[in-house]
């Protein structure tokens, strides 16, 4: 059957607009910690290997978004290069405890399925991360600790083990020397009273082709943590969260981000009482956390791509890709 032209020429452009209507709208949003970064501390080579980071894990989890991947895959890819650079709190890099080991944390959230990992105080799995989604892939639960995890990563043979001075570095050794010293000195070091004790925890957002949302943050938790201290970043609901219309990794001083139940509250607000993103992941960090006394920030996205990444401290190393393909690098409050 032969078309008029007229005829045709609305049907094409009908389908143009059909078309760009359905574009995908693919966001991504990472961070690699909050805390005192001053600027007179960071110096030039510094800043510029935590940006080129940054730039790796997004170019690593766009890839994913852009060739029509699942945001699962997009944060795992992103976190993994996080997790790997010996800069941030996470893997590789990690936090000593105060028995000058590592204890590492991670969670990951898919809004499809409202599926949920997370593993806490494993000391020999090179990516943390990896582990929570195998623990949300592949075990009936959602969060698995210590010796028990570790006994489950040996049931996946592909997830590489690495003895815990693996993770060590010069830095983290200077960080926790330092801490031991200003607890000998009568003050509190370890409960992170001072802001100084972490940064480096990393965590990513993405909102994948099919409107998908997914979270994860991996840490190393707090220097001269004991007892076997967890924070917020395996905690589903306080350090990650992901469902149909938005999704959140925090960052910041642990235990008010679980007492505030802080990713999760993002979220709640959104969906009970229509707040914006915006307002609701900045309420949370600039009002609800210091007004308790804590500090920190978080990373968050919601289904139509908007992003906000508001914390309370000095700094917060972090990095975005919107829907238009824009994207940037950040690390004080003024950028
Ligand atoms: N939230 C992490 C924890 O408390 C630390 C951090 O974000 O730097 O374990």
């Amino acid at each position: 059957m032969r078309l008029p032209l007229f005829l045709l020429l609305a049907v094409t452009s009908l389908g143009a607009v059909a078309q760009d209507d359905a574009a995908p709208r693919t966001a991504l949003v990472i961070h690699g910690g909050a805390g005192v970064i001053e600027r007179e501390s960071l110096d030039a080579e510094a800043e510029r290997g935590i940006r080129a980071a940054l730039d790796a894990a997004l170019d690593a989890g766009h890839a994913v978004l852009a060739s029509g991947g699942s945001a699962l895959d997009a944060v795992e890819a992103a976190v993994v290069v996080l997790e790997e650079e010996p800069r941030f709190n996470a893997g590789k890099g990690a936090v000593f405890n105060a028995e000058g080991r590592h204890e590492l944390d991670a969670s990951i959230m898919f809004s499809q399925d409202r599926k949920a990992g997370a593993v806490a105080s494993v000391t020999t799995v090179r990516s943390p991360i990896r582990l929570a989604r195998r623990v949300m892939e592949q075990s009936p639960h959602v969060m698995l600790m210590g010796e028990g995890a570790e006994r489950f990563a040996d049931g996946h043979p592909d997830l590489e083990r690495v003895p815990n001075e693996w993770f060590d570095t010069d830095a983290r050794r200077e960080q926790l020397e330092r801490a031991r010293q200003r607890e000998a000195g009568g003050r509190q070091a370890d409960a992170g009273g001072t802001g100084a004790q972490y940064f480096g925890t990393v965590g990513a957002v993405a909102l994948d082709a099919q409107g998908r949302i997914a979270a994860a943050t991996s840490t190393g938790g707090m220097t001269n943590k004991r007892w076997g201290r967890v924070g917020d970043s395996p905690i589903i609901g306080a350090g990650t969260w992901a469902d149909g219309n938005c999704g959140v990794s925090a960052t910041g001083w642990g235990e008010f981000f679980i007492r505030n139940a802080v990713a999760h509250d993002i979220c709640a607000r959104m969906a009970y009482r229509g707040d914006s993103l915006a307002d609701a992941a900045g309420e949370v960090v600039m009002e609800v956390i210091p007004a308790h006394g804590g500090d920190g920030g978080v990373i968050a996205l919601d289904g139509e791509g908007n992003i906000a990444l508001p914390f309370n401290t000095p700094g917060m190393y972090r990095g975005w890709v919107r829907p238009d393909g824009s994207r940037g690098t950040a690390i004080f409050g003024d950028e």
